[in-house]
């Protein structure tokens, strides 16, 4: 059997783990820590702007230019991904790649997206649609003025308005703490006693529409907001906030709980800090850990170990961008990588990554692949400005999927 090293456990590294273990290899994914799933709103973004409001993701996806990942996957591998992830949780992800739909955020913005969880989709912004945006005093960081306020401010994707009323209930989950968490909020709405007391607050909210919650119904329990729905006799919906991110938590969750009942191993907390390579193959890959060295070797590696806020990509003292395991081949915009003005342009130092070819394997300008192997998926490829275009998710499916496609070819060449 081959056997395949995923490098990393974000988006992007699990679902390679989880199509490796569907193509047949022997699968590890080896992880420094925790990848950015649950900071995420535990939606999939597939493309929100290029630059204007993107409707049609796919279709917007199929537009972009090289060197952007999208033209370097092409839109085949990013319709499976979407596709992949529905299949695997079909339960946790609504919505279709060929539409985005706008959710209220936090400070409420009316955020594109293409995959939504089943809590958020009462939320879905459109013409006529009266809410009730409700706080709870003892959780922090969410202000239904705010939210209220903005949303009643702006049109929504279908020309319309929205009205927003803005709402306090008490809702005490720990005796005398006034600033729970939202996982301790999640934990206590993971019991059905705790749903029936924060229905009881929310039957005294005025109107009939849908109200929108902080994200923080339930964390193990599905179909919180549907036992609410029942109990108060309205649509009740979550608006994700600061992480840690419950809906992204599920999301995370989900993948792992499949990886561990798929028998994959995980190895976390070994954070690759080398290799070993020969005739152009990277043999093993080296972790430190709990304080000694292990090598594991490997037939095929991909590698997803993010961008700069991961550490995967660095930048040195002398202001200059290096991705950190294997020195792999970059692709930098010509002048400043970051300039001095914080509202204008997005900095270039952001669309920095790894060079790759259409079968993700990173390569130099004129196209010489580094290591046969090595296949490249997620944050670390160059070419986007993710947060800013709402792609990260789309990407990190759509990479790990062509990634794995070739991995498989590898193996049927063996
Ligand atoms: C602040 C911020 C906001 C964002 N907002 C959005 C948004 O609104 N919409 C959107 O679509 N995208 C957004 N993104 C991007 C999105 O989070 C990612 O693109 C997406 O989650 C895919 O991540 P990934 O799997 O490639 O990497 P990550 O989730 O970063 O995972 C990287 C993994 O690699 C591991 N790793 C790194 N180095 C090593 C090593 N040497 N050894 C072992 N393991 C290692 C890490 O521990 C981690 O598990 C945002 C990103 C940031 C930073």
């Amino acid at each position: 059997m081959s056997t395949a090293i995923v490098i990393g456990s974000g988006l992007a590294g699990l679902t390679a783990a989880l199509r490796l273990d569907e193509a047949g290899f022997d699968t590890t994914i080896v992880t420094m820590g925790l990848g950015g799933l649950q900071l995420s709103q535990g939606t999939i973004d597939v493309l929100g702007y290029a630059p204007e409001r993107v409707d049609n993701p796919l279709e917007a996806a199929g537009t972009r230019q090289d060197p952007h990942p999208y033209a370097v996957t092409g839109t085949a591998a990013l319709a499976e991904g979407i596709d992949w992830i529905q299949r695997t949780l079909p339960d946790l992800l609504h919505g279709d790649g060929e539409h985005n739909v706008a959710l209220p955020s936090v400070v409420g913005a009316m955020r594109p997206t293409a995959l939504y969880q089943p809590s958020m989709a009462s939320g879905i912004l459109r013409d006529g649609l009266d809410l009730s945006i409700v706080g709870i005093r003892q959780y922090k960081d969410f202000y239904p003025e705010l939210i209220a306020g903005n949303l009643e401010r702006q049109m929504t994707p279908d020309g319309g308005r929205v009205s927003a009323r803005a709402c306090w209930i008490d809702f005490e989950v720990r005796d005398g703490e006034c600033d729970s968490s939202a996982v301790t909020f999640a934990r206590a709405l993971d019991r059905d006693e705790g749903v029936r007391r924060l229905a009881w607050a929310l039957a005294k909210i005025p109107g009939a529409g849908p109200i929108g919650l902080p994200a923080v119904l339930g964390l193990k329990t599905p179909n919180v907001h549907e036992r609410l729905r029942e109990l108060v006799g309205r649509e009740v919906f979550e608006i994700p906030g600061l992480p840690p991110s419950i809906p992204g938590m599920r999301l995370n969750e989900a993948l792992r709980a499949l990886c561990t009942r798929r028998r994959i191993r995980l190895v976390q907390g070994a954070k690759v800090i080398g290799f070993d390579a020969a005739d152009s193959r990277v043999s093993s890959i080296r972790t430190h850990a709990a304080g000694r060295d292990v090598d594991y070797p490997a037939d095929v590696i991909i590698y997803a170990g993010g961008g700069f806020e991961s550490g995967a990509l660095e930048v040195t003292s002398h202001g200059r961008v290096r991705e950190s395991i294997f020195g792999l081949p970059l692709i930098t915009p010509d002048g400043a990588l970051v300039h001095g003005d914080y509202w204008g342009e997005e900095q270039p130092l952001f669309s920095v990554g790894v060079r790759t070819g259409s079968d993700m394997r990173a390569c130099t300008e004129d196209g010489h692949v580094v290591y046969e192997n090595l296949c490249v998926a997620g944050s670390l490829l160059a070419g986007s400005s993710r947060w800013d275009e709402k792609s990260g998710e789309g990407i990190a499916l759509a990479s790990a999927v062509a990634a794995v496609a070739t991995a498989s070819s590898m193996k049927e060449d063996q």
